[in-house]
């Protein structure tokens, strides 16, 4: 049976920018109420204007499980349930390991692999009950380490770890977990590095082809979710055509 989509319940997290604003948008349009998680609350509150269908704004900080733990109660309180988590704020700062700002470090393992634990542990149990689905954005970066991203890999490599195990713990208790694993994509995530090399590099990649754009990302996790039940897409690497 194909999932009826109308009136479930997402959280979606960094949901304030990017391919997390885009996914917010693509469910809501798909008929889910849908909960944006992230610390800019003047976009969310945005967000939740634009967008077509019932939209809650959840203020919360990843980096911090009582603030994870706590968004999601208030989406189980005002909705009732939790069908689907799209764990996907990160950040990338990318720069050479010689001489690094070691808060970098910290704020990417706090945010992409921790957070993004934080987020599935405080949502599971909602997420069983529903026999719901898990999207864990990850990235290329998850699978080939690259020169000046070496910490961003390593978050991201986690990601995919943490993801398989989980998949293999609640699979057959009818909870799909899918692994999205984009190339470059046009949001601002490059817009905060601070190391200037790998700023102007990133700068060039973008300027150099056709990058993809938020909406290619949320369409592959709608692709994800609108699946039979039966079926459980595990992962979905996306690159640019034009990216080698
Ligand atoms: P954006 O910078 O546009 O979005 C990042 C989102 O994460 C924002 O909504 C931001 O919200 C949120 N965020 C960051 N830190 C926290 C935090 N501590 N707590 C809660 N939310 C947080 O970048 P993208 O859309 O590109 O990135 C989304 C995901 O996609 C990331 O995991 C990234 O690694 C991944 N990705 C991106 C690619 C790309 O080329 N752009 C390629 C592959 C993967 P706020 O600041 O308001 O909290």
């Amino acid at each position: 049976t194909v999932p009826e989509l109308r009136g479930k319940v997402a959280l979606v997290t960094g949901a304030s920018s990017g391919i997390g604003r885009a996914t917010a948008l693509a469910l809501s349009d798909a008929g889910l109420r849908v909960a944006v998680g992230a610390r800019r609350t003047d976009r969310l509150s945005a967000l939740e204007e634009s967008a077509p269908g019932e939209v809650m704004s959840v203020p919360l900080d990843v980096t911090s499980y009582d603030s994870v733990a706590h968004g999601v109660a208030q989406v189980v309180e005002r909705f009732g349930r939790l069908d689907g988590l799209i764990s996907n704020a990160g950040v990338m700062l990318n720069g050479m390991i010689l001489g690094a700002d070691i808060r970098h470090w910290q704020r990417m393992v706090d945010t992409n692999l921790l957070g993004s634990m934080y987020a599935v542990h405080a949502a599971l149990p909602h997420i069983i009950e529903a026999k719901g689905h898990i999207v864990q954005v990850s990235s290329t970066s998850g699978r080939i380490a690259s020169l000046g991203s070496g910490v961003y890999s390593a978050t991201k490599f986690g990601v995919g770890a943490f993801t398989e195990s989980l998949r293999q713990e609640v699979t057959t208790q009818g909870v799909r977990v899918t692994l999205i694993e984009p190339g470059f994509v046009a949001t601002e995530l490059t817009t905060h590095i601070t190391d200037a090399n790998s700023r102007r590099m990133a700068a060039e990649i973008a300027d150099s082809m056709r990058t993809l754009q938020p909406g290619d990302i949320a369409e592959a996790v709608l692709y994800a979710m609108r699946q039979p039940e039966h079926v459980s897409v595990n992962s979905l690497l996306i690159r640019p055509t034009d990216q080698v």
